[in-house]
């Protein structure tokens, strides 16, 4: 399909594309035709970014319109899925299967590639981002041929190439297929404990995120709490709650949706009932689709050590906040090896905002927060609305220079390339 002059809105409709045509093609062979005949090519996936990293003045593509696929393979131990697919098809099918992925975002609703492709990720000490569970990407190379890079190939020239290729930000070119980790299904309880002192969040840290296989902490930087919402896994941590009056607060006797006054019933199943990964691990369910979203994202990786530094520039910028954000949430991820992770070489802490959708409003704001968070280590997520200029943020990856390489050995005329990429690799 084809549609010229097209106008494309992201989810959050913060952001109108600029493509000169937007395809969904529906066989591989016209993708490649696409590609091959195209000066500037981009893939969009679901749109989830606040950003203008999907943009494209040329041609943007959906792969959603190729042949399905959802390829389980036992003995090794991995499913290879279309690039196209939402986090919430496969993992149904997974766990239909009896299989399950170590770790999904708050959100099901995003493509497996557009999500790799940003470094999205999830919570846990133990969990890294889920470009990590990667085994192999298949892309449409620049000339319209079809290009594979694999985590555990013999060739020296993947091993090279490979730390490079998920994270890829888009600029590899459309990915078609991924290939994921898989291990067996486990089950997860959830607990919500409101109430928790904010003081306990600094002093604590370590024992509250160790306290489940993931773990979030809500918090408006402001009124003095927070909300701790515990991810248990069955197999590891048991299915109960650390305890009635934990950290101060007290298990929530009702579910909970992190913004005030939004209804719980879109939010997974909690108060310790144990259930599938699939419908525990994100915090948004399944059946709830949000056509548009009422907000701006940003987020901040921050070395796991600048914690608590962190969290005190936060509580004293509490008052500036709190106009413009509807909810802040902590995370964490461990250490990861894709050279663009945000969490790229060491144990890090995320600090989420979801801000009000007014920009305006929201940018001096966000300025002054990254101000403080930038000088701890901070680097920005791909996908999300930052005020950082592209070349600070590329003086934080010390692998800027291979992924640059690698985009200019596997694209030489930039095909894959468009502002956003072109801006963050300048003088590259
Ligand atoms: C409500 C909500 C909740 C979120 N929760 C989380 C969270 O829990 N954790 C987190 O880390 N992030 C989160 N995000 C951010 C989100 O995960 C990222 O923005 C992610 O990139 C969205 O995936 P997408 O399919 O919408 O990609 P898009 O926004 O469409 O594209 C993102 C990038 O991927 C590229 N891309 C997409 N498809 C392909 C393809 N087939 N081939 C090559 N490149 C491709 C695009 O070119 C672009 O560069 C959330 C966003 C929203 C709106």
């Amino acid at each position: 399909m084809l549609t010229t002059g097209a106008s494309a809105h992201n989810w959050a409709g913060n952001i109108t594309f600029g493509p000169e045509r937007l395809h969904r093609p529906s066989s591989l062979d016209e993708l490649r035709r696409i590609v091959a005949g195209a000066a500037r090519v981009r893939a969009l996936g679901t749109g989830h970014s606040f950003n203008r990293i999907a943009d494209t003045d040329g041609d943007l593509v959906r792969v959603d319109g190729l042949p399905r696929r959802i390829e389980i393979d036992p003995a090794a131990g991995t499913v290879t899925v279309s690039a196209g697919l939402r986090y919430v098809e496969v993992a149904a099918e997974l766990q239909a299967a009896g299989w399950a992925l170590a770790n999904m975002a708050s959100l099901p609703h995003i493509t497996v590639a557009g999500s790799v492709a940003t470094g999205t990720h999830g919570s846990g000490d133990g969990n890294r981002g889920l470009a990590s569970a990667v085994a192999a990407v298949e892309v449409v190379g620049p000339d319209g041929d079809l290009v594979a890079f694999r985590r555990d190939a013999d060739a020296d020239a993947d091993a090279d190439r490979f730390p490079g290729a998920v994270v890829s930000l888009g600029a590899l070119g459309p990915v078609v297929a991924l290939t994921l980790d898989i291990e067996p299904s486990f089950e997860v309880a959830q607990w919500v404990y409101t109430g928790v002192p904010l003081d306990a969040l600094g002093s604590r840290f370590d024992e509250i995120t160790g306290a489940a296989y993931s773990v979030s902490t809500f918090t408006d930087w402001h009124g003095g709490l927070a909300t701790v919402w515990l991810k248990r896994r069955t197999d590891r941590d048991g299915s109960g709650h650390p305890g009635a009056d934990w950290l101060g607060g007290a298990p929530a006797k009702e579910p909970w949706h992190p913004i005030a006054g939004m209804p719980a019933r879109f939010c997974t199943r909690q108060l310790g009932v144990p259930g599938p990964w699939n419908a525990r691990l994100p915090h948004f369910r399944a059946e709830f689709t949000p056509s548009r979203g009422e907000e701006l994202q940003s987020e901040l990786f921050l070395p796991r050590a600048a914690a608590p530094a962190a969290f005190a520039a936060l509580r004293e910028l509490g008052p500036a906040l709190a106009p413009v954000l509807q909810i802040s949430e902590v995370r964490t991820i461990a250490a990861e090896d894709q050279w663009m992770s945000p969490a790229f070489g060491r144990d890090s802490v995320a600090l989420h905002f979801t801000w009000v959708k007014d920009e305006e409003a929201v940018r001096p704001v966000l300025a002054r927060m990254e101000e403080l968070l930038l000088p701890l280590g901070a680097r920005p997520h791909w996908g999300k609305v930052t005020t950082a200029a592209p070349a600070a943020v590329a003086a934080r990856y010390e692998h800027l220079d291979s992924f640059a390489r690698l985009l200019s050995a596997h694209d030489p005329e930039g095909r894959f390339r468009n502002a956003f990429v072109s801006e963050l690799l300048a003088e590259r």
